[in-house]
C-alpha cells in the first residue's frame, strides 16, 4: 500500500449509535476517498490478533470484548499525507483531550469507546489493511 493510504474502523459504539454516514461524511469531507469498506463483526480472537499489540497494557481484555461486541465498518481511506492527516481529523484518543471539530469530540464517549480507529503509520497501515483486505 502507497503512504497515501490509511486503515480506519468505525468503532461499536459508533456503528450502534447510527453514525457510520456522519463519520464517513466526515471523512470525505475532510479530503478522504474511500479505496475499501466492509462492514462486519469481528470474533473476541479476531479483535484480539489486532490489539495484540496492547496484550500487556489493563485495558487489553476491555477493548477486546468491546471491539467484539457488535458490527464495526472497516475502510481503506486514500488521501496526500494520509496517516497523519487522518490522525488530526480522528483527534486525540480520549475525547475529553480531542479538538473541536475532530470526529472523536463529536462522536467519541469514552477513553474506550471512542468512534474511530486510525493507523498510526505507514507500517501499520499497511499490516491493518492487509488484515481486513488483503489478497
Ligand atoms: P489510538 O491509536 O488513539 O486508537 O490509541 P491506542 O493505540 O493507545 O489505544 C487503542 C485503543 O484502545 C483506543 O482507541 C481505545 O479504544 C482503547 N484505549 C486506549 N487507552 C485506553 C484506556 O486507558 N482505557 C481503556 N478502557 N481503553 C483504552
Amino acid at each position: 500500500m502507497a503512504t497515501n493510504r490509511t486503515f480506519t474502523m468505525i468503532k461499536p459504539d459508533a456503528v450502534q449509535e447510527n453514525h457510520i454516514g456522519g463519520i464517513l461524511g466526515m471523512m470525505e469531507a475532510g479530503g478522504f476517498r474511500v479505496v475499501e469498506l466492509q462492514k462486519l463483526t469481528l470474533t473476541a480472537e479476531r479483535a484480539g490478533e489486532f490489539y495484540a499489540v496492547h496484550k500487556e497494557r489493563p485495558f487489553y481484555q476491555d477493548l477486546v470484548k468491546y471491539m467484539s461486541s457488535g458490527p464495526i465498518v472497516a475502510a481503506v481511506l486514500e488521501k496526500d499525507n494520509a496517516v497523519a492527516d487522518f490522525r488530526t481529523l480522528i483527534g486525540a484518543t480520549n475525547p475529553a483531550q480531542a479538538a473541536e471539530g475532530t470526529i472523536r469530540k463529536k462522536y467519541a464517549k469514552s477513553i474506550e469507546a471512542n468512534a474511530v480507529h486510525g493507523s498510526d503509520s505507514d507500517e501499520n497501515a499497511q499490516i491493518e489493511a492487509d488484515f481486513f483486505f488483503g489478497k
